[in-house]
């Protein structure tokens, strides 16, 4: 059957769109994204296409997570090419709604998850996952799935969406996806267009200093001191601003003193202006 795709900028519209898929086509997938479509984007849409009957990509670039002074302004877009994509990869609908669509004039409703967004990513962006929780929720009631794709590359997120689900009983299915990297290393990622040619090889020490830490782990170091250590000297030779590097318990997300099977590292640093994030499990 060939699918003809199409691209719903309304709530409403898509709304109405999801009801007549759901019953038509179930289950009902969604991956949520902002657009600038990589290989990473792509392998959970893979992924999503092979589990579901029909899946929906939303392209939204979400004002309310970006703080004042970060880079929503410069944010990468390609509309046109990630529709492309998407056709070619026999997605029933495109959600693309513009920003007022989205959070119309009197918009009042706010989602916290306060605990999983303390730390890390949210200590150093106040807001960011309030604004991250509420557009998902959205997407979720506006798109009606019952599988959601989120990459680990964005691990305190994709735990956070789980706690969210389990306490507003949404009732979708939330599946994890692997990170892809980059032959050298580097976490695919909308933000790597934005990298000149030095901060580009500047920016493989991240994941570097991950695998530092990693191999280490395997070989029996337990100590989240010395795995710290070690990841911070291969991102001093990338000669990066490190805003964290911390090991966590992977499902509170509490940073820990003695790592263990499964705990992952996870860092936060910026290239020049482009700040990047990456995390990996440390497993023996
Ligand atoms: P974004 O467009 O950056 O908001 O990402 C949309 C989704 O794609 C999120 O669930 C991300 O975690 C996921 N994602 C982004 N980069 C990667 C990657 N390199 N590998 C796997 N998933 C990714």
């Amino acid at each position: 059957m060939d699918i003809i795709m199409e691209v719903i900028k309304s709530p409403a519209e898509m709304q109405k769109a999801a009801g007549a898929l759901r019953s038509e086509a179930s289950p009902l997938g969604l991956v949520p994204t902002m657009g600038a479509l990589h290989d990473g984007h792509i392998s959970l849409i893979k992924r999503a296409t092979t589990e579901c009957a029909a899946v929906v990509v939303s392209i939204f670039v979400n004002p309310s997570q970006f703080g004042l002074g970060e880079d929503f302004e410069l944010y990468p877009s390609s509309l046109d090419s990630d529709l492309e994509i998407c056709e070619n990869l026999e997605i029933a609908v495109v959600y693309a709604p513009p920003a007022d669509a989205m959070f119309e004039k009197g918009y009042d409703t706010w989602i916290e998850v306060p605990s999983l967004a303390a730390g890390l990513c949210g200590a150093n962006r106040p807001g960011h996952f309030r604004g991250v929780a509420t557009v998902v929720a959205k997407l979720f009631s506006i798109c009606r799935p019952e599988r959601v794709y989120f990459g680990e590359k964005d691990y305190q997120q994709l735990v956070l969406i789980r706690r969210m689900v389990l306490d507003l009983n949404l009732g979708v299915d939330v599946i994890g996806c692997p990170t892809v990297r980059e032959n050298d290393g580097l976490a695919m990622s909308s933000r790597n267009a934005n990298l000149e040619k030095n901060e580009r090889e500047r920016a493989i020490f991240i994941s570097r200093g991950l695998y530092r830490a990693q191999d280490l782990f395997v070989a029996g170091e337990r100590s989240v001191n010395e795995l710290k250590k070690a990841a911070h000297e291969e991102l001093e030779k990338g000669d990066v601003e490190i805003d964290y590097i911390e090991v966590i318990d992977p499902e509170t997300m509490e940073p820990l003193e003695v790592a263990f099977d499964s705990s992952r590292m996870a860092i936060s640093a910026k290239v020049g202006a482009i700040r990047l994030i990456d995390n990996l499990p440390l497993k023996g």
